[in-house]
């Protein structure tokens, strides 16, 4: 059929997430049919239509939910999440936290431009303190989120940071994050030139960071650096890079596979017919919610 065209404004960052998710994963050998990608409500949440795979556009703040049940069914699938910082950090801050915490095997990029664009520019969650809007027009008193830190105390096993300036470096860490087996989060910076015309120029980088390049499971090193790069991107310098990432720590299904607590068989490969165990409990469930 015809792809469909964004209709995101010109100059908007989340074609920089677009370009980079459809250079990854093509680069990783991964056809349309086997990836997921579910997305929130924003403007971010329109991925879905322009992205060539298996696609669902959720609701507001819970993309993971929705991801983490396509996961548990079909394990041999790709999931990738996405929304806005409004909607994964602040609707579904929880859905965040729990889903780092259990290491549910996926990746969440999360597209980070400091406002809520597609209602035309409230104050977010990870807007600066002081930052004017129609919500807030005399400044936010509150300090933005930090997100890495956040994703870091929860439980995630791979973090990073890239910005829509960077595309090259983009694409590397979505390519990275796709790899990783366990809760990928990247904090994507874009930009909302619409709504959000006071916010900085992000630095552009030509290539990952090196001193965030860390391949260990030293989790202080990883929140010294966080903050230092969540305090200094409110000052006006980007820091990119993969900040922490920890390849042992199984994921959600790995460990429950190896607990016998989720059948080696995939739910979305067995049939009523096949088993009548599994008919008996989709009739019960069925009969309830007559
Ligand atoms: Fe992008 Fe902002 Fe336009 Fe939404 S309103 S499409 S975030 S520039």
């Amino acid at each position: 059929g015809v792809e469909p065209q964004p209709t995101w404004c010109p100059g908007c960052g989340d074609f920089a997430v677009l370009k980079a998710l459809k250079g990854a994963m093509p680069e990783l050998g991964r056809s349309p049919e086997e990836v997921m990608l579910v997305t929130g409500i924003g403007c971010s949440g329109k991925l879905s239509s322009y992205f060539e795979s298996y696609g669902y556009h959720s609701i507001h703040g819970r993309a993971l939910p929705v991801a983490r049940a396509a996961k548990v069914a079909n394990p041999g699938l790709e999931v990738v999440a996405a929304g806005g910082d409004g909607d994964g950090y602040g609707i579904g801050g929880n859905h965040f936290m729990h889903t780092a915490r259990e290491n549910h095997d996926m990746t969440y990029i999360v597209f980070n431009n400091e406002i809520f664009g597609l209602t035309k520019g409230q104050t977010s969650p990870t807007s600066p303190k002081g930052h004017k809007s129609k919500t807030q027009p005399s400044g936010s008193a509150k300090d933005p989120v930090r997100p890495l830190t956040l994703s870091l105390a929860s439980g995630a096993s791979y973090i990073a940071r890239t910005a829509a300036t960077n595309p090259r470096q983009a694409q590397q860490i979505i390519a990275e994050a796709v790899e990783h087996d366990g809760f990928a989060h990247i904090d994507f910076l874009t930009q909302c030139p619409t709504w959000n015309k006071d916010a900085k120029e992000y630095v552009p980088y030509t290539d990952v960071q090196e001193e965030y390049d860390f391949d260990r499971t030293d989790r202080r090193e990883a929140a010294d650096m966080m903050y230092e790069a969540e305090t200094k991107l409110y000052e006006g310098e980007v820091l990119t890079g993969r900040f922490y990432r920890d390849e042992q720590r199984p994921s959600y299904g790995q460990e429950k596979r190896s607990t016998g607590e989720m059948p080696e068989e995939p739910l979305a490969e067995r049939y009523f017919e096949d088993d009548p165990e599994f008919e008996r409990v989709a009739d019960h469930l069925i009969d309830r919610h007559k």
